[in-house]
């Protein structure tokens, strides 16, 4: 490329991979167009940029590469760390199941950590949950889904429970769900081992049901506990139980999605679970839309 025209190596290798996140993203869209349009919050930080691509030793004139960037710039400075967060108290050892209670929501009260400097690290946390008896799942799964990922990663992902796919494996989102959502961490950027992906129940609820009340009851302290340790930037939930849960409200999915909100401290963002989205591949627009919101507030270098 002539020198007059080269635009700078990084500008031009951040365009081609934002491009292939699209793509990457996008050839999962049946027949749905490329869409780069950005709205709200995204708007007022898309830039157009355009980038003039030049064969040196050619004849032929500059060819201008027309590209809308979306995540340029943070719509605010990113968020201060979160405030270290104390130690979440963990249940002691597996108490013998004797009663599950049937709390028509987690307890309630504000999302707060107890009292303690410091946090039980990662592998601590999945000592302490141990051969969980704690709910009636137990009964049934081949593995417990603990989570995978980096332990000190910027991003955390929670989804629901684990399938039967989790289940074999004992890693979350393996299966098909499991492949879109890679699909999405690539489209934002990262791969799986740079982020942390956990569920709000480790054990797999019988042929897929909805976890109940009481199991997530048994599990939220560990869900809680592992976020604690891992203290990411930013949290992204998938669908309804992980976000009601951390959130501690009944507000549906429909209404909550999209939402900066905070679990202790932490930005958390509220998005569909994958398994909607293959059910519904129209909400993979204002999905899309949720993920660039958290790239657009937390770009990948400064998280
Ligand atoms: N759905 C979830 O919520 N979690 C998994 O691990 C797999 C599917």
């Amino acid at each position: 490329m002539a020198d007059a025209a080269l635009p700078r190596a990084e500008a031009l290798a951040e365009v081609l991979a934002d491009v292939r996140r699209y793509l990457g993203w996008h050839r999962d869209v049946a027949g749905e167009e490329l869409h780069a349009s950005m709205d709200g919050a995204l708007g007022a930080i898309a830039a157009a940029m355009s980038v003039e691509v030049t064969v040196e030793g050619s004849s032929n004139p500059p060819v201008v590469v027309e590209y809308a960037e979306v995540a340029l710039q943070p719509v605010s400075a990113p968020a201060a760390a979160p405030a270290r967060l104390k130690a979440a108290a963990l249940p002691a050892a597996a108490p013998a199941r004797s009663r599950v209670a049937e709390p028509s929501r987690p307890s309630p009260g504000p999302a707060v950590a107890p009292d303690s400097e410091e946090a039980p690290r990662l592998e601590e946390v999945r000592r302490a949950l141990g051969d969980c008896k704690r709910c009636k799942l137990c009964s049934g799964r081949k593995n417990i889904v603990f989570g995978v990922g980096n332990p000190k990663a910027r991003l955390v992902f929670v989804g629901e429970g684990p399938g039967a796919e989790e289940d074999n494996q004992g890693i979350p989102f393996v299966g098909a769900a499991g492949q879109l959502l890679t699909k999405m961490i690539a489209a934002m950027g990262y791969t799986r081992d740079e982020v942390y992906i956990c569920n709000v129940v480790k054990c797999r609820p019988p042929g897929n049901r909805n976890p109940e009340p009481d199991e997530i009851e048994a599990c939220q302290p560990f869900l809680e506990a592992q976020l604690n340790a891992i203290r990411p930037s930013v949290i992204v939930t998938l669908g309804k139980f992980a976000a009601q849960t951390l959130l501690r409200t009944d507000t549906p999915i429909t209404r909550l999605r999209g939402q900066w909100r905070e679990y202790v401290g932490i930005p958390l963002m509220p998005t569909f679970h994958p398994a909607y989205l293959l059910r519904n591949p129209a909400e993979k627009k204002p999905a899309w839309t949720d993920l660039q919101a958290v790239m657009a507030r937390f770009p990948k270098a400064a998280s």
